[in-house]
C-alpha cells in the first residue's frame, strides 16, 4: 500500500516532525508493535524494544535511548508495555537450559519471580501464573526506571517524565495500565541521590 494514497502530506509532515511525547519501552514480539497497538502515527513515539521488555541497567543501549528521549527529546512519559503471552515470561519460568546469552537475559525475569514467588506459586494455572508475573515485572521494571539518576535529576529539575507500566493483551487487543509512578515518587532511599 502506498502512504500517500490516502494521505498526501504523509511524508512531508514526517520529514519535519520528531517531537514524541512518550517513550515505549516494550517486547521485541513481532505481535506488538508500538505504533499499531497504541493507534499512534510516526513521529508520535520513541520507541526501544527487548525481550520481555527489561530496563537492566547496565544496558547501554537502553540507557541511551532513555537518555536521549528524556534530557533530548524531552518526553513527559515513559511506558513499559508486556503483553500476555510473553514467550520470554514463559521461558523464564522453565528450567529449561537456553544457553549463553539468553539465559543471562531471562535471569533478570527469574529474579523478579523470586520476589514474588508466593504470590506466583499459588497460581496452579500455568498461563494465569504467567499473566501475572507479567504484570509484576513490567512493575519491577518501572521501578527500575525509577533507580536510574537519568529519571532521577530529570524529577528533580523538570518534574517530568511519569512513570507508567501497562500490559497488552494479544486476544483482545486491550491495554492494562498496572503499574504508576509520577514524577518525584520516593523510592527506597538506598537507591535516591542526592546530589543530582
Ligand atoms: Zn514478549
Amino acid at each position: 500500500m502506498v502512504k500517500t494514497q490516502d494521505d498526501p502530506d504523509y511524508f512531508n509532515r514526517l520529514a519535519h516532525i520528531q517531537t514524541p511525547e512518550f517513550l515505549w519501552i516494550g517486547c521485541s514480539d513481532s505481535r506488538v508493535p508500538a505504533n499499531e497497538i497504541t493507534g499512534t502515527d510516526p513521529g508520535e513515539i520513541f520507541v526501544h524494544r527487548n525481550v520481555a521488555n527489561l530496563v537492566i541497567n547496565t544496558d547501554v543501549n537502553l540507557l541511551a535511548v532513555l537518555d536521549y528521549a528524556v534530557n533530548h527529546l524531552k518526553v513527559k512519559h515513559v511506558i513499559v508495555c508486556g503483553h500476555y503471552g510473553c514467550g520470554g515470561i514463559k521461558a523464564a519460568t522453565t528450567n529449561i537450559d537456553f544457553k549463553q546469552v539468553l539465559n543471562m537475559w531471562l535471569r533478570n525475569i527469574k529474579d523478579v519471580y523470586r520476589l514474588h514467588r508466593e504470590q506466583l506459586d499459588a497460581i496452579k494455572d500455568v498461563d494465569k501464573r504467567c499473566d501475572l508475573l507479567t504484570e509484576l515485572n513490567v512493575q519491577e521494571q518501572v521501578a527500575n526506571l525509577a533507580k536510574t539518576s537519568i529519571i532521577q535529576r530529570a524529577w528533580k529539575n523538570e518534574n517530568r517524565p511519569d512513570l507508567h507500566g501497562w500490559v497488552y493483551g494479544l486476544k483482545d487487543g486491550i491495554i492494562k495500565p498496572v503499574f504508576e509512578m509520577k514524577a518525584g515518587t520516593h523510592i527506597d532511599k538506598l537507591y535516591e541521590y542526592e546530589d543530582l
